[in-house]
């Protein structure tokens, strides 16, 4: 049997909105702006190349755990085809994003190899929305 893992692990998650061509880097603009108009979150650099795993074009989104409960079940419903990774940030960053993540949508290839197994966990960043809609 494996030690129970507690919740105080993780110290925030990330959401990568992956997009491929441009009808999809639209659909990824119009939920950058939905997300922007609804949660308190750090929406991240448009990363029109491929950048550290992610083998797709891609944004992150960086939010607090208190957020998960209601950002997640909302792109759940409104990813609009889109991949989605959502990963926790704990000390094992490759561990979050192999093993533990969830997909929303169609599931995509992250090369894990290039991310540390012992890393300090990832605080969320400084939100940079400002809500304004309920969800
Ligand atoms: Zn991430």
């Amino acid at each position: 049997m494996n030690d129970v893992r507690p919740l105080s692990e993780i110290a925030s998650y990330h959401a990568h909105i992956y997009y491929d061509g441009e009808a999809q880097r639209r659909q990824a603009e119009w939920l950058r702006g939905r997300i922007g108009e609804r949660f308190r979150v750090r929406l991240g650099n448009w990363h029109d190349e491929k950048v550290g795993p992610h083998g797709q074009a891609m944004y992150q989104v960086s939010f607090a755990p208190a957020i998960f409960a209601t950002l997640v079940p909302w792109l759940m419903l409104n990813h609009g085809g889109l991949s989605i990774l959502v990963h926790p940030n704990t000390t094992n960053p490759r561990r979050d994003h192999l093993v533990d993540p969830i997909w929303i949508g169609r599931p995509l290839p992250v090369k894990g190899d290039v991310l540390p197994e012992d890393h300090e966990a990832e605080e969320a960043l400084e939100v940079n929305t400002e809500p304004t809609l309920g969800v």
